[in-house]
């Protein structure tokens, strides 16, 4: 199947209200304007050089989403343009992010990755110390970011209930999360990439992150 066939056979299997993120990491250009002409406007970046280098190169009206792991060095980068970022797992980053959206006069989108996974290679935090850190109060002070949501990457297995368990896991935390501290602006659950979106759409998510399914085997560069 070419690339807009992948994008219209994704459209219509996931349900209203659960939104695609095209993954474009590591394709060209060229493929990204493909998927855009067939109508997808949300892609979703790894790296900040790349997703800088594409921002500029590409159409004005695609909504760029960071989803790699995200040093604090390189927030200025992405702060002028991004829309959203899934991949908050620290307060100091959730601050640098803050002061670099107050420097650009914006309110950035963010999501608070949450480390489900049973693997020691993957980011996010800590739901003990992520909930202590809500307690202290110290987020509602940040006007330059709107934490919307939660983000997470199960591990990487052939064990589907191991992978349904970790999404009804982070499905959970975003309910207590939304009714302990947040309220009804926080309405984002990205969970699912190509591998496993059947389940994460089955657990709740409404935020899937696809690549490979869409653009072919990823070369990495
Ligand atoms: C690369 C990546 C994806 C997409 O993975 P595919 O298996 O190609 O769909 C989704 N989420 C994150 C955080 C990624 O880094």
């Amino acid at each position: 199947m070419s690339i807009p066939d992948k994008i219209s056979a994704l459209k219509s299997q996931l349900p209203a209200g659960v939104e695609l993120v095209a993954v474009s990491k590591t394709y060209p250009a060229s493929d990204i304007m493909v998927a855009y002409n067939a109508g997808q406007r949300v892609f979703g970046e790894s790296r900040p050089q790349e997703l800088t280098a594409k921002y500029n190169e590409l159409p004005k009206d695609i909504e760029w989403h960071m989803i790699g792991h995200l040093q604090t060095n390189k927030v200025k980068y992405i702060a002028p343009f991004v829309s959203l970022i899934h991949s908050v797992d620290s307060e100091k980053l959730l601050n640098v992010i803050n002061a670099e959206a107050l420097k650009n006069s914006r309110v950035i989108d963010v999501l608070l990755e949450i480390y489900i996974a049973r693997e020691d290679t993957k980011h996010g935090w800590d739901e003990t110390e992520l909930v202590e850190y809500l307690k202290q109060g110290k987020y509602k002070e940040i006007k330059g970011v709107r934490i919307r949501g939660v983000m997470g990457i199960a591990t990487y297995t052939d064990n589907m209930s191991q992978v349904k368990n970790e999404f009804m896991h982070l499905k959970e935390l975003y309910e207590q999360l939304r009714h302990d501290f947040f309220g009804n602006n926080f309405d984002i659950i990205s969970m699912g990439m190509s591998g496993d979106y059947e389940f994460a759409v089955e657990c709740g998510s409404n935020m899937v992150r696809i690549g490979s399914y869409i653009f072919g085997q990823r070369q990495y560069r």
